[in-house]
Formats: structure tokens, sequence, C-alpha cells
């Protein structure tokens, strides 16, 4: 089963299991701190971003926009019906319902976000609907529904049988207990620096698998999941979204790079931070990746498992991201 990775659960002081990856045995071990800023530039999370970095990246090479080359790089991976952590085949909440989340943002500030969108396969591409097409940033649910369908996106059943067989296990084993138990960490964010200096990132999940009927994580929210600045940089989240939203993860490492920081420097002093503040939950996991205007990029997560893709001319690279542990 495609990106399906096992982690380990346990008790949490949100009620939540908290994940650790397992390695990837695939990834480039060289451990990457920030590197040398090429231009343009992709970076993704996991190693489902090689899909979508392939696809940003023939955008950006033939001088398209950042902004196109993330949304149409992370479509990838929401079309994908066996991955089980964005889009179509993604797991269910704890009541079967695939609840999506997603935003978009543009260096000038311009974003846009959905939350807990069902039946719409292509949260990222609404979410762009809405920065475009609406005076808002945000729309959830039914109101997130309907705007998709005037826009004329189409709803189709993201239940997979897949993934409504490892749900229906999911009750039997975990017997519906009020934990949520997740099983899967493998949100996609994309950031790109395009041939003309602009930058985007984008974010796309269906969340933290069996999660309590309507709760939204990091991914959707501007500043926590996702955040983009042309006067420092862009960074993107991905982990135990309550963690991330509780300190404005992605903000917090732009802010960083702001002041000075590399990106490598950015993600390690917010990872640092976000894991003392969560100081007794030993297994948290959360990663950041980061990008500069100068197309320099860095990654660190709390725990070893989480790697990231790199699309510039000179090819398609995963990384594993260093870690604290
Ligand atoms: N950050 C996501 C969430 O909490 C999960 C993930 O990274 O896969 O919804």
């Amino acid at each position: 089963m495609k990106n399906r990775r096992a982690f380990i659960k346990t008790a949490s002081i949100f009620g939540i299991a908290m994940p650790l990856a397992s390695c990837h045995s695939n990834s480039n071990t060289n451990n990457q701190k920030s590197q040398e800023g090429v231009k343009p530039i992709i970076i993704s999370t996991w190693e489902h971003g090689l899909d979508a970095n392939k696809v940003g990246f023939e955008i950006l090479k033939n001088g398209g926009s950042a902004i196109d080359a993330v949304e149409k790089g992370v479509v990838v991976v929401e079309n994908d019906p066996t991955n089980q952590t964005v889009g179509i085949g993604g797991f269910p909440d704890r009541d079967g319902n695939v609840t999506l989340d997603a935003c978009i943002m543009k260096g000038d500030g311009g974003c846009g976000s959905v939350a807990f969108l069902q039946e719409i396969k292509n949260p990222i591409s609404v979410a762009r609907k809405v920065m475009e097409e609406t005076p808002h940033i945000m729309l959830v649910g039914s109101g997130a529904k309907k705007f998709a369908l005037e826009q004329g996106f189409k709803t189709e059943n993201l239940l997979t049988e897949q993934t409504k067989k490892d749900y229906l296990e999911w009750l039997e084993t975990e017997n519906y207990s009020p934990e949520i138990n997740i099983e899967n960490h493998d949100t996609i964010s994309t950031l790109a620096l395009d041939a003309n200096g602009k930058i985007a990132g984008a974010c796309t999940t269906s969340g933290a698998a069996w999660k309590m009927h309507g709760r939204v994580g990091d991914s959707p929210l501007i500043g926590a999941g996702l955040f983009v600045d042309e006067e420092a940089g862009a960074a993107a989240a991905t982990g135990l979204g309550e963690a991330v939203i509780r300190t404005a993860g992605s903000a917090m490492v732009v802010e960083a790079m702001r002041n000075g920081l590399s990106p490598y420097d950015a993600c390690k002093e917010v990872v640092d931070r976000i894991r003392k503040k969560h100081a007794t939950l030993k297994d948290l996991q959360v990663g950041f990746v980061a990008l500069d205007m100068k197309g320099n990029y860095g990654a660190y997560s709390i725990h070893p498992g989480f790697n990231y893709a790199i699309g510039t001319i000179n090819g398609h690279t995963l990384f594993d991201a260093k870690s604290m542990f």
C-alpha cells in the first residue's frame, strides 16, 4: 500500500495517538542541512513529494509560475486513490467520513483555504478558487462544498474499497474507542520558487486518520500548516496538527528566516520549541520544510522517518530530514 507507514501508538494529552514514522529505505541518507540555492526549485514533504515535484517542476522549467507548480503538483497526490493520507482514498474520520483540508499561499500574501470539505477530491484547487474568486480566505464544510460545486467541481465518493476495508478493520480492533489513533501522518506540502523569483506553497491532507468528526488540523490554517512571505521565504509542516497550530509553526519558521536563520536552522529552531512545549509527549512527531528567496532549502523533524523531495534542473531527489533524535 503506497505511503502506508507503521506508527507507534501511544496516548497523549490530546487524546490522540502519537506517531513515529518508520524509516524509509529509499531516501538519500545524506541527512541534509540547508542547501545552496538554485532557481527554479520545488520542495515537497514525503516520498509522494517526488510525484508532485515532477509535475510541478515541468511547469517551473517551462517558465510557469510557482503558484501553478504547487497546485498542479499536489493535485497529482490528491488524485492517487492508493495514497491514504491525501485526497481520494484518504483515511476517514472515526465515523467513516473522508474530510479534506487544504490551503494555498503566494509570496504577496494572497491565500485561500478549505477545511472539512467532503466529496470533492481536489481541495487544493478549491482553496485556489477561494483565493482568486472570493473576498475571503477560508471556507469550511457545507459552505466550501457549495462553493466548489458552483465553481464546477464534481462530487464523488472519496472512500475507496481499500480505505473502507481498513476503516472497518480499525473499528473492530479499536472498538470505536474515544481515543483518536493516528496511523498515518503524510500530508503533502509543496513549496516552489519560480524562475521569476516568485514563491508559493500548497498544503493538502485528509488529516489524522480516525479523527473526531469535524476535527480540522494545521494543514488548512495559514500560518500553521503553511506560510509564505516573499520578504523571507516559505515553510510548511507535517505531523501532529494540534502541536503545529498551538505554536503557529510555519509562520514561526518564516519569521526565523526573516531574522536571518537559514531554512534548516529556522526549521530546527521551531521544532526545538515545539518539542519543548510538548515535553511529555515523547513520541510527538512534527516536521517542517522551508525555502528561502534564494532557493536555499532545509528540513527538520523531531523523530527520524521524515523525508522530503527536491526538484531542480539537476533532477529529483528524496532526502531524509535531520531530526532531534
Ligand atoms: N498535519 C496533519 C494533521 O494534523 C497530518 C499530517 O501531517 O499528515 O491533520
